[in-house]
Order: C-alpha cells, then sequence, then structure tokens
C-alpha cells in the first residue's frame, strides 16, 4: 500500500451571535480547524485534524509534509513520524538511533505533523480492519469521561454544573474565569455554587487557562481546598515550569497541564520539575498519535497521569477516544460541552457516550466517516477567531 496523496482543508463554524460570550480568552466569534486527508492506492482515506493557523497549517502539509509521505507505505507509521519529524536529517537519525529534529519543529509545523500522523494512524488501522485503539494495542474499550464546560457567571455555575452531572457525568470541569470575570471572591462562590449543584460525590475540576500569577494561583488553591477540588488545570502560564512546581508544592490540589506543550521532549522537560500530577496532552499539538503515546509511557514513569485534552473537532476527539482505549493511565477523557459543531456536527455517525461514558468506536481506522457536506456545512471564513 502506498500513499497517493496528502490534502489539506481549511473549515470554519462561525459562531452565531446569541452563542457567543466573552471569557479571559476573549469573545469567540468562530473555529478553525483544517481537515487532513491522507489517500492511498488502495482507496483508502485516513482523516486528520489540526488545530494551528489554517492557511499556515494547509501550505505546511502541502509543500513540506506531502512530499515526504507520497509513495511511502503507511504501515510505517513511526518510520513516517520521524521523517517528518527530522525533516531533511531523518536517515542519519534513523541510522544512528538518536532525534535529529527539523529546525521548525515545534508550534505550527508540528501542528501540521501531528494532523497528518493521526490520518496515517486512520488509513493504516483501516487496512488492518481494526479500530485505531487495537492496532496501538487496547487496553479498555470505555472510559469515563467528564463533562468539560463551567462559563456560567455567580450562582448561575450551580445549575450549569448540576446539568451535566443530571446527564450522567462523574467528574466535571468549570473554568475559573467565569463571563463575568475574575476574581478570588468570585470563583470561591461559583465553586461553591457548582459543588451545590454536583454534590458532594462528583468530581470537580477547575481550569484557569493559564490566565494567573504565582501567588494568586496559591491563593485560590488555598480557598478551594475544602471544596474538593480534583485538579486545578494550568493555574499559570504553561511556559513557566518551575513556577507550576511552586504552586503544586503550596497546595494540597493535583496539579493538571500540558495542553499546549509539543512532542514528548518539552513533557520531559516539564515532568522534571516536578510540577503536574495529570498530563493532558492535545493530540493535535503534542505530536499527533505517535508522539502522544511515548507522551503517556514517560508520564507513567513518574506516576503522572493521562487526561487528553479534546477541543475544537471531530477528528481530534476521535483520535482522543483511541488514545484513551490504548493508554494504561489515561484515567478519564474531556468531553466537551457549549456549542461546538465541529465536534459534534462532523460526521455521518453519533458518538457512543452514555451515562459520562465514553466507548469506542468498533468500525476499523478512527471508526468515523464525514457527512457528506462537510465541506459546504464547515466552509473556511477568513479572519480572527476571537475580538476583544
Ligand atoms: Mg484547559
Amino acid at each position: 500500500m502506498k500513499i497517493t496523496s496528502v490534502r489539506a482543508t481549511p473549515v470554519s463554524d462561525p459562531i452565531p451571535e446569541e452563542q457567543q460570550h466573552r471569557t479571559d480568552l476573549g469573545t469567540k466569534i468562530k473555529s478553525d480547524s483544517v481537515i487532513i486527508q491522507v489517500e492511498t492506492d488502495e482507496g483508502l482515506v485516513g482523516l486528520g485534524a489540526s488545530l494551528g493557523s489554517p492557511h499556515a497549517v494547509c501550505a505546511i502539509v502541502e509543500y513540506e509534509l506531502a512530499p515526504a509521505l507520497i509513495g511511502e507505505d503507511p504501515i510505517y507509521s513511526e518510520f513516517l513520524y520521524e521523517k517528518m519529524y527530522n525533516g531533511s536529517r531523518w536517515k542519519p537519525s534513523l541510522e544512528r538511533g538518536f532525534s535529529q529534529p527539523r529546525e521548525d519543529r515545534r508550534g505550527l509545523t508540528m501542528e501540521a505533523i501531528a494532523g497528518v500522523d493521526i490520518a496515517v494512524w486512520d488509513v493504516k488501522s483501516q487496512a488492518m480492519g481494526l479500530p485505531v485503539y487495537k492496532v496501538m494495542g487496547a487496553v479498555r474499550d470505555s472510559v469515563r469521561g467528564y463533562a468539560s464546560g463551567g462559563w456560567a457567571p455567580g450562582d448561575e455555575a450551580e445549575q450549569e454544573m448540576a446539568g451535566y452531572a443530571a446527564k450522567g457525568f462523574t467528574a466535571v470541569k468549570m473554568r475559573v474565569v467565569g463571563r463575568d470575570g475574575f476574581s478570588i471572591e468570585n470563583t470561591v462562590r461559583r465553586v461553591k455554587a457548582a459543588r451545590r449543584g454536583i454534590g458532594p460525590n462528583v468530581e470537580l475540576m477547575i481550569d484557569a487557562h493559564g490566565s494567573l500569577d504565582i501567588s494568586t494561583a496559591i491563593r485560590l488553591a488555598k480557598a478551594l481546598e475544602e471544596y474538593d477540588i480534583a485538579w486545578f488545570e494550568e493555574p499559570i502560564s504553561p511556559d513557566n515550569h518551575s513556577g507550576l512546581a511552586e504552586v503544586r508544592r503550596a497546595t494540597s490540589i493535583p496539579i493538571a497541564t500540558g495542553e499546549r506543550e509539543f512532542t514528548r521532549f518539552d513533557f520531559d522537560d516539564l515532568f522534571r520539575y516536578g510540577g503536574v500530577d495529570i498530563a493532558q496532552p492535545d493530540v493535535a499539538r503534542a505530536g499527533g498519535l505517535t508522539e502522544i503515546r511515548r507522551i503517556a509511557a514517560l508520564a507513567s514513569t513518574r506516576g503522572i497521569k493521562l487526561a487528553p485534552h479534546a477541543w475544537g473537532s471531530g477528528i481530534l476527539f476521535a483520535a482522543s477516544i483511541h488514545m484513551a482505549m490504548a493508554a494504561p493511565n489515561c484515567h478519564i477523557l474531556e468531553v466537551s460541552q457549549g456549542y461546538m459543531p465541529m465536534m459534534y456536527d462532523l460526521y455521518s455517525e453519533p458518538y457512543d457516550i452514555r451515562e459520562g461514558t465514553v466507548y469506542a468506536p468498533q468500525r476499523p481506522g478512527l471508526g468515523f466517516t464525514l457527512r457528506d457536506d462537510v465541506f459546504d456545512r464547515f466552509k473556511y471564513v477568513p479572519g480572527p477567531e476571537y475580538i476583544f
């Protein structure tokens, strides 16, 4: 089997005005993504996706990655990943047994590599007639999901979070910065309301999107300890690995981070500082299925659990489902809530999520087919995703 083409197509989903809301990230007016299709001479097409800046990712796929993949056998997925990651030095890298990466190996380039890698795994697993997670080495067929939302202001957090628990979720996550802005007092009020809504037996996580400084994060963590928080996600800037360790040492709440890290090398650095209990690699950013499973193994050596970040695209969610089924230390999977058609209306088939549990699709490959009108429904719209 040989790869005959690698295509990348930008897609968008404008958010209707009544669904737009303002957070610490700004007001989100649309979602962008790139759909990647790897085609073979056997007529199989693998799906991948990337969340990086659409036109830039498409150019990287077309000019940098596709030429390296065309004519190659997708069964050799580790080889193809190394070929993409090491660029022109892939040969000496494999002959000598260590990485000799291309200069532009982080950021958009890695987001493009990750998207192509997911498509390679999809097409390879289709060829084998098995779901991706069984090709990777299955460890389970279902995993506990957590409802990821929690933007409601003030006491309204009670109703929002109770709604997720009512759907059967035994774990829920809320944003530290709600639609009504941030103060420690307001976050305590919102967390208190959330705890009232979900009761004592549902796990509650909080996410600060890396928006606090060290001392504020520590003060907030201390104020929230009595509400039994399962993890505090990105309390401070993800760039500050030593600062994360400071926050972790100052509180009994476990620390989660990793959605903005690239490759196992960055996770190794992150882990060395001792600032993380739960690693959250994003399959579309950290390096696709090939690299995220290496990160999972690395995390397991330090007793760090895996909770993949899964946001923005159904293809990435599908890849994350398979990852969760194949990593022993993946104890939970993010299930996004709120307005997200590119996550929930992308495929002809629905996800199998019942009572807060995510079940693995049993069809070959990722197990999903794009809806027929996907490129019309999600026609690309130029311009920024957020406005301030
Ligand atoms: Mg997050």
